[in-house]
């Protein structure tokens, strides 16, 4: 029988045949959202010897709600995400104009998924621009409910904006009349929480480094408090170690060092010097930028998966992380590789890592035999261009 995921002082409980919510998506997801299911089933089938089986709960938002409900986004389904612990979604539409927030960062906010996980790390193979892509292996903890993002800004023009222009004269600041603003809010509870999100990561993993982000030599309270309180998570642990410490004699034996850098240095050194870095702790925006152009440099933008998680609650909403792509949907073309490698992330945090693995190992397999879909095949010399459902099944084909 089908039962929830529980879980207890944030450990998951997995039950056999776990009911997890799923999003279809808005554009592709029609096409990409069946292909993710079958193949993960596959592979839970084949990993359990039959045992276990995910029941797929499909919840409503985006386009296809607002036909249903008449809402983007209904609380049933907000609820359900809470109530079930792990979900999955394809992309969705942010409808253009005023009043509609982006679905993905609402989502986000009222789960309160602090933690945006993106690793980025190359598939040999996949065509992209760098001489030597296997050099970037990385995870963002990017954090998801505040900064610039958080949705506190007003038209120029508009009464709000205008008050807070007279406001911010009042404490001898000046901001150009008619502009448009927006605050900006950093806390210490919120910069804290990702840093030890990265750490308690690291150490999962075995990695070594854990590197904070910000542009705190110019936005000193907030983005220079992210520093301030990230080193400051890092003391809680006693096994991390600053690059600071570690330059004036300390072992870094056994640790994790932690160091820092400068937003724009670290988008330089993640081209020059990218084998330096394992897991790096951002800011909402510093992360999203980051993580768009670390997946570009191993040519992973139209594979790259992501998830986004409170370790608290335990509650992880896996996401495709490129777009509805439209004038693709139903056509059964585009790549499926970024929810499914979103649903290896999934497994993996279900602890079902056999599953995972024999998800990722095919995967590589089938690139390696150069069977794509149309994206890849487009900058790989003598491909096999597949549908998207084609691709799939040749990854099920590969897990024997
Ligand atoms: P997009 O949907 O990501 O598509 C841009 C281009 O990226 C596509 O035309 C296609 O390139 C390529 N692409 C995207 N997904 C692909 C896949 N699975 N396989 C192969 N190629 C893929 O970006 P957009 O056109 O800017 O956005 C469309 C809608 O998606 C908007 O409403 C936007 O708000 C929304 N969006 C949602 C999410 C989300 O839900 N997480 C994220 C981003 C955007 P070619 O044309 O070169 O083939």
């Amino acid at each position: 029988m089908a039962e929830k995921i529980t879980v207890n002082n944030g450990i998951l409980n997995v039950p056999d045949h776990p009911i997890i919510p799923l999003i279809e998506g808005d554009g592709v997801g029609v096409d990409i959202t069946p292909v993710m299911t079958t193949v993960v089933d596959a592979a839970v089938a084949k990993a359990s010897g039959g045992k276990k089986k995910i029941e797929w709960k499909p919840i409503l938002a985006g386009e296809k709600a607002i036909a249903k409900t008449n809402e983007l986004l209904p609380q049933e389904s907000i609820d359900a995400i809470q109530e079930y612990v792990v979900s999955i979604k394809g992309p969705l539409t942010t409808p253009v104009g005023g009043g509609f927030r982006s679905l993905n960062v609402t989502l986000r906010q009222v789960l309160d998924l602090y933690a945006c996980v993106r690793p980025v790390k190359w598939y040999p193979g996949i065509p992209n621009p760098m001489k030597q892509p296997e050099k970037l292996n990385v995870k963002i903890f990017r954090e998801n409910t505040e900064d610039v993002y958080a949705g506190i800004e007003w038209d120029a023009g508009s009464a709000e904006a205008n008050k807070l222009i007279e406001f911010v004269a009042s404490m001898g600041k000046k901001i150009r009349p008619n502009s448009a603003v927006g605050i900006k809010p950093i806390s210490e509870f919120g910069s804290k929480r990702i840093v030890r999100a990265a750490i308690h990561n690291a150490m999962k993993y075995g990695l070594s480094k854990v590197t904070l982000v910000h542009k705190g030599n110019i936005m000193k309270f907030t983005e220079g408090g992210f520093r301030k309180w990230g080193y400051e998570a890092a003391k809680e642990f006693s096994n991390t170690v600053t690059e600071e410490e570690v330059a004036k004699g300390a072992s870094a034996e056994g640790k994790i060092i932690v160091n820092d850098r400068i937003a724009d240095s670290m988008f330089q050194q993640l081209l020059l010097r990218p084998d330096e870095y394992q897991v790096l702790a951002t800011m909402n925006l510093n992360g999203d930028y980051l993580s768009d152009a670390a997946a570009a440099q191993t040519g992973g933008l139209g594979i790259a998966p992501g998830a986004n998680i409170n370790y608290q609650t335990g509650v992880a909403l896996f996401e495709a992380t490129h777009g509805t792509a439209p004038k693709y949907a139903g056509q059964d073309k585009v790549n499926p590789g970024s929810l499914l490698l979103s649903a290896v992330m999934m497994l993996r945090y279900m602890d079902w890592k056999t599953a995972a693995d024999l998800v990722e190992n095919a995967f590589q397999k089938t690139i390696d035999q150069k069977i794509v879909t149309y994206d890849l095949s487009r900058q790989m010399e003598g491909a096999q261009e597949v549908r998207c459902s084609e691709f799939g099944d040749a990854i099920i084909r590969n897990m024997d």
